[in-house]
Formats: structure tokens, sequence, C-alpha cells
């Protein structure tokens, strides 16, 4: 693993030792089991990351809920400022964390730069927010009294990430939750671990130049009983779970009996409405982008195209051409467009995909395949392909976690499409492209699109952080990131302060004494 400067990126993240788990990292309780981080760039053993056993979960929690009590009583706006240097860190760190990124998850490192640019906007963010906590004020009604609402620290946040954003979505969470006060215990993908080793060797260089206790970030790792560890813990105020539908509705559960709260941001199955009025070279970038970008492993990947009839043939013309054109190959090397999928398991669903929508009457307009030879050891490389559906088709409704395009018709109205959109039980992104006001005014309202993201002339994938990120229905309702999202991050109390000599009780009840 010499080639693209990956070994000079592990040494500057601190990573390039961790082998058979013997060093592994800051304030990371893991003393269990290896977990072998693989890429699927070459196929290469990256490293070997110890997980965490029930003793070490217990030391993460002890570290955390001390740190806690230190943390909480920082002001937010100085807590803005320790944020403030750790987005500083990442601006240092960026090229080799990109680099780390692409190589251990197989996103092109032009996406793994974007992903560790996400994280330093989110920390601006935050730093802004650290001075923008508000709760209102509202008129009593009773004389000499006043009543004024505050946002108070939960305590220890539970993060699990996905695979596929394995270092922005911790940032996303942890960066607002400090800000709020609250600690961060972090689970990331156990496939791709070293991310997290690399995230958490930054965080606590910070806290430590501070003299904080690094408790206030700890990491944990292993698959999904780490996790549970989290989900069954009432310590555990707010889990915040980041992955597939099938987790979530097992994660949602498991926190909602013991009436913990959670935020879901889970899969999706995500459209672009193209009409007679869609600028078919934007309606072309946006779908293929969306389509192939992140080997199609992004949450917000686009999965269906749904055209009117009028211009059906053009479109499909127009983007089989620029399927043509892809480069598929080592995602570090910058003049290729589509790296490899996580793993071979993940090539197995893409294969299944394929076979079951010709199964169900699709028709394959750009053939898919395996990847072999010079270059694609891996056998993670994989052909982006297209097919011709019908929304109703099974493979269809689920979303398929591949560069698995599908192409479907509408004719008539845009209502119709807005139908075709909606009726899956995903509720992520979506997207029209057209340059009819009407059309477009209809997909944004309340009869239109049901997403948690809906763009026009503008494709499915990719989000700034500065809006709330998330989805409706099996996406899980949370929203994370910008706008009023920190709002779950804290608890909210209402108080009440009397100023009188008097003890008047509300809705004008008499009890005399
Ligand atoms: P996954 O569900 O297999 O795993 C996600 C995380 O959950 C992992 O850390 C895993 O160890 C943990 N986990 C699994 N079962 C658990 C359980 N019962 N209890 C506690 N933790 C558990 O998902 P993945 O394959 O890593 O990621 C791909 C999926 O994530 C896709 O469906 C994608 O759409 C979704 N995703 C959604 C968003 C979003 O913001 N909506 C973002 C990224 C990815």
């Amino acid at each position: 693993a010499t080639d693209f400067g990956i070994q000079k990126a592990l040494e500057q993240l601190g990573v390039n030792e961790i082998n058979e788990g013997t060093s592994t990292g800051s304030n990371n309780f893991s003393n269990g089991d290896i977990i072998e981080s693989f890429s699927p760039v070459d196929g290469k053993l990256i490293a070997k990351v110890k997980s965490t056993t029930k003793e070490d979960y217990e030391k993460a929690m002890q570290a955390a809920t001390s740190a806690f009590k230190t943390w909480r009583l920082m002001p937010a706006p100085q807590r803005g400022e320790i944020i403030r240097q750790f987005g500083d860190k990442l601006r240092e760190k960026k090229e080799a964390l990109g680099k780390l990124v692409s190589y251990e998850m197989g996103k092109s490192y032009q996406e793994g730069l974007g992903e560790v640019q996400e994280m330093i906007d989110i920390c601006d963010f935050a730093v802004g927010l650290s001075r923008q906590l508000h709760g209102l004020t509202m008129h009593s009604e009773r004389p000499g009294h006043r009543m004024y609402e505050q946002y108070h620290p939960l305590g220890v946040v539970g993060i699990i990430s996905a695979f596929n954003f394995p270092v922005a979505v911790w940032s996303w969470n942890t960066a607002l939750a400090w800000i709020c006060g609250d600690v961060c215990i972090w689970k990331p993908s156990e496939k791709a671990p070293l991310c997290g080793v690399a995230c958490q060797n930054i965080a606590a260089e910070v806290f430590k130049n501070n003299n904080l206790p690094e408790g206030i970030s700890c990491l944990i790792n292993g698959d999904y009983r780490v996790g549970e560890l989290m989900t069954k813990d009432t310590r555990v105020p707010l889990v915040s779970a980041t992955g597939s539908t099938r987790m979530g509705k097992i994660v949602a559960q498991e926190v909602a009996g013991r009436l913990g709260k959670s935020l879901l941001e889970l899969g999706g199955n995500n459209a672009i409405i193209v009409t007679p009025d869609a600028d078919i070279k934007m309606t072309v970038i946006g779908a293929v982008f969306g389509a192939v970008g992140t080997c199609g492993q992004r949450c917000t990947s686009t999965r269906r195209l749904i055209i009117h009839d009028s211009i059906y043939d053009k479109v499909k013309d127009a983007i089989v051409d620029a399927y043509g054109q892809l480069r598929i190959g080592n995602p570090l090397d910058e003049s290729n467009h589509v790296g490899p999928l996580i793993d071979t398991d993940a090539v197995g669903m893409y294969q299944n995909a394929l076979t079951q929508v010709v199964e169900e009457g699709g028709n394959i307009v750009v053939e898919g395949g395996v990847l072999s030879g010079e270059g694609y050891e891996s056998g993670c490389y994989v052909k982006p392909a297209i097919a011709e559906a019908e929304p109703h088709f099974n493979i269809v409704q689920h979303e398929t976690f591949a560069p698995v395009l599908y192409l479907l018709k509408y004719s008539g109205d845009v209502e119709n499409a807005i139908d075709i959109q909606n009726n899956v039980a995903q509720g992520l992104s979506s997207a029209i492209m057209t340059n009819n006001l009407r059309e477009a005014e209809r997909f944004l309202s309340h009869a239109g699109s049901d997403c948690g993201i809906a763009n026009v002339n503008i494709g499915t994938s990719g989000a700034e952080i500065g809006g709330a990120f998330g989805g409706e229905k099996e996406t899980g309702g949370g929203r994370e990131s910008g706008s009023d999202a920190w709002k779950i991050y804290m608890r909210r109390q209402t108080n009440t302060i009397n100023y009188t000599t008097e003890l008047p009780l509300a809705q004008g009840i008499k009890f005399d004494l």
C-alpha cells in the first residue's frame, strides 16, 4: 500500500502502526478480537484494529460520563473555540484523511476530500451555533412572573455510523453534540475501522492540547453487537444511527423500548423526475453523477429516473452515451470516475439486483458485470448498469446499494411522475429537472415530493451542511447537520420565576389556606 501516497497519509494520521491491534490510538476502548480492514481498492490488508469488549465499553462509558461533568460546565462559546481548533486540525489533515477515506472505503480521492471538507464546514457551522443555542421567552399569565425556556446538554450521545461516509457522518453528529455540551461515544462501521481511529486521534489531540478530558470523544469498535451495547444502555439518552433500514428498525425498537431518543438516517430510493421542460444536458450530468458517484453507494444516490414519454428516448440515449465514457478503476487515480464497491458481499447484491430486474421483466440497456484482471484484483470493481423497469417491480421498490439505475416512464401530467416517485417506502432525496415554474412548484408543494430533500434542477446526490439532512418514512425521520437539527442533542426546559410576594396558581385556581 505504498502507491498514491497512502503510506505517508497513514503516518500523518498516526495510524501506520496499527497491526495486530497493538496500537489502537487515543481514547480507543478496544482490547477484544481483531477486525481486519481490507481495502476494496487493491484487496490488501490495511490494518488490524481491536474490537471493544463489554469491559472496554464500561470503561468508555465511565470516561464519557466523567468528562460530561467538566464539559457541560464550559460556556458554549468556549466549547465553540475547541471545535474551531478541531476544524483547523482537520484542515491540516485534509489530504491525508481524504486519502485514507478513499483507500479504505473506495470512493474517489476527490470525494474523500469532499467528505473531509464537510467535516470542516460543520465545525464552522457549529462554532457559530455555539452562540445561538436559543430558547424562547414567553409572557406568563400570572403577574410578576417570568417564563422562558432553555436548552441543556443531554449527556452521552451514542453514534453508530455506516461504511459509506466513514468520517463525515460522525462529524455531523459530534460537532453539534459537543457544542451542545454533550460527550460522544462513536462506533464506526466495522467495514471502515481505520477511518474511525484516525478521526479519534485528531479529536483526542485537540482535547489533550486544551487540558480537557479525552472522554469527551470516545471510540468503540466492532459490529452490531458493540452497537447494541449502546442501544440497550439507559445511560445513552440519544442514539444517532446511520445505516440500512433493516438496522434502523431494530435500533428504533431497542431505544424506544427504554424510552430513549433515536435519530435515524436510513436508506433512500431516490428519484429524479425529468419533465418535457428539462434541460437535457444538466439532467445527464446530475443523473450520471448521482447514479455512479461513490459507485452508487451514497444514501442520496440516484436509483430511479422517471422520464416523460415524449422525451424518454432522447434522455435514455444521452445517458447511455455518457455511461460509455465512464472510466472504472483505482479511485486514487483522479482520471477514473468510478471506484470499487465496498466488498465482495456488495458485489453479490449488485449481481442479484441485475438478475432480479430481468426476472421481473426489465430490459438491460447498459450491461453490468464484475471486472477482473490488472487493477481489479480486489474483485470489487463492477460496471455501472442501467435497466428499463416498471415502478412496481419489487427490485425497484427497494434500495439497490450499487450503481444500478432504473429508467421508468411516465405520461401526462407531472402529478403522475410525483405519484411514482412517492410510491416507495423510503423518503430521503428527490429531484425534478424542469424549467417549468408550475411543475417545479407543484413538486415542492404539500402535494408534491414526500422526501426530506427535494431539489429543482439539481440531482439527488450530495447536500450542503447548512440545511437539515434526513428523510421521511423508512428513511427514519431524523435530521442532522444544519438548520435547527441541533435541538435533538439537547433537552428542553421551561422555567417560570415568581418575583412577587404572592403565590398565584396557574389557570386562576384558588387554594386558600
Ligand atoms: P448497516 O445497517 O449494515 O450498518 C450501519 C451501522 O449500524 C454499522 O456500524 C453497523 O455495525 C451498525 N449496526 C447494524 N445492526 C445494528 C444493530 N442491531 N444494533 C446496533 N448497531 C447496528 O449499513 P451499511 O451497509 O454500513 O450502510 C449502508 C446503508 O446506510 C444504506 O442503506 C444507506 O442508504 C444508509 N445510509 C444512510 C444515510 C442517511 O443519512 N440517510 C447516510 C449514509 C448511509
